[in-house]
């Protein structure tokens, strides 16, 4: 087991995983991505909204040709409109319309399942993915160059040999667990269920005239409610180990960022990992430079998606005020007063030529 090649393992083919592929392959990096799901799979069918941190990955990872061919596969954003929920009692007066909300940032939705297709073709037609590969350790090990390189092994008994693993195998990480991180906290005070149908566009144009202003949050007795109808988813740790997306900061789906958050890091990871990838043509890598390169992406990562953590609710879910009690209601009068002064500002900033900037244009 020696070379002085540069190879790179990715587990996990979810947004954050093949999207990286994706950066890969355009640098042609020798890579391959292992993907616990077989390749035909209907999994994951949902609507999920990106917005600008999912485009500078995509701006990092995709060659124009894929990004134009992406960019119509996303339903319309409604612009600067903000996508944010009305939040409805459960007579559906309104308790807080988070529309007014000035910061909220532009998002258009996109099913999983034509994303996914979108990201995975080139890379299935240029042999880099295998499917039916669920990923169980790795261990670092010195070839006989003395060099450390990573040995992934996987439950059906078979292994392979890289110099950088990169896991994006979403919020069950093993290799989170494996490194000694541990940081994702399962939540089991709040159970999150969803589902989903087709409608058509009659059914649609009989909606109640709520569905048209935005999505809708509905609070009482402890239970929150989303509805939205669109036009349409124990080894120390090692500096040869990096994680990606929901791996290392999975997050509750309130505030729609946690995928944002996954594709964006494709784009502060990339760029090392190319660094390593050119460095290594010239010279033998040391594990040094995997240090360096790992702790640049983190320097990154770290501020931007663990902020979104915190703001999602952290592993103390109090992001919906129950409405159905004083204190809840109370809470939520004071928060809609306050929202009515944000967006009073916010038109007067209009008026005076300060509009919202469009962070994402890329979007209808
Ligand atoms: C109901 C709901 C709505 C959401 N809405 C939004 C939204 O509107 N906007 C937004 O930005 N985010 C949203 N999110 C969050 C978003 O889905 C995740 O943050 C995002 O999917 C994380 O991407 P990822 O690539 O890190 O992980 P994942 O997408 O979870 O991908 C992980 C991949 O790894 C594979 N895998 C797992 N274990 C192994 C293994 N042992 N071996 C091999 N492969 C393995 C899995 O099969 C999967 O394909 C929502 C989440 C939920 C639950």
């Amino acid at each position: 087991m020696s070379d002085t090649g540069f190879k790179v393992i990715v587990v996990g083919g979810g947004m954050a995983g093949l999207l990286l592929g994706n950066g890969l392959q355009r640098h042609g990096i020798d890579f391959t991505l292992f993907e616990a799901d077989p390749e035909v799979s209907e999994r994951d069918g949902f609507q999920i909204r990106l917005g600008a941190p999912a485009i500078a990955g995509f701006n990092a990872c995709l060659d124009d040709e894929s990004r134009k061919s992406l960019y119509p596969k996303f339903g319309h954003s409604g612009g600067v409109v903000s996508s944010a929920p009305i939040l409805y009692d459960s007579r559906l007066r309104v308790l807080l319309d988070l529309t007014k909300f000035p910061a909220y940032t532009k998002s258009a939705p996109i099913t999983r399942v034509a994303l996914r297709d979108h990201l995975s073709a080139p890379l299935s037609q240029a042999g880099h993915i295998k499917y039916s590969h669920k990923f169980t350790n790795y261990k670092c090990v010195k070839d006989d160059a003395g060099k450390t390189k990573v040995k992934v092994f996987f439950t059906d008994g078979s292994e392979d040999v890289c110099d950088l693993l990169v896991s994006a195998e979403g919020a069950w990480s093993k290799t989170n667990r494996q490194i000694g991180l541990n940081n994702i906290t399962h939540l089991t005070s709040h159970w999150n269920l969803a589902a989903k149908c087709s409608i058509d566009t009659d059914r649609l144009a009989r909606l109640t005239p709520e569905f048209e202003r935005g999505p809708i949050a509905v609070s009482h007795d402890g239970l929150f409610f989303f509805f939205s109808a669109s036009e349409g988813t124990l080894e120390a740790g090692n500096e040869h180990v990096w994680l990606l997306g929901d791996a290392i900061h999975a997050m509750t789906p309130g505030r729609g960022m946690g995928g944002n958050q996954a594709m964006c890091d494709t784009a502060d990871i990339l760029p090392r990992i190319v660094q390593l990838a050119e460095k290594s043509k010239t010279q033998k890598l040391e594990d040094r430079d995997y240090q360096v390169a790992v702790a640049a992406y983190e320097k990154e990562m770290f501020p931007r998606a663990f902020d979104w953590v915190r703001k999602s609710g952290g592993t103390d879910d109090k992001s919906s005020v129950d409405a159905s009690s004083l204190f809840g209601r109370v809470t939520l009068f004071i928060m809609a007063r306050l929202l009515d002064a944000a967006y009073a500002y916010g038109t007067a900033c209009k008026v005076l030529g300060y509009g919202p900037r469009d962070d994402a244009p890329e979007l209808m």
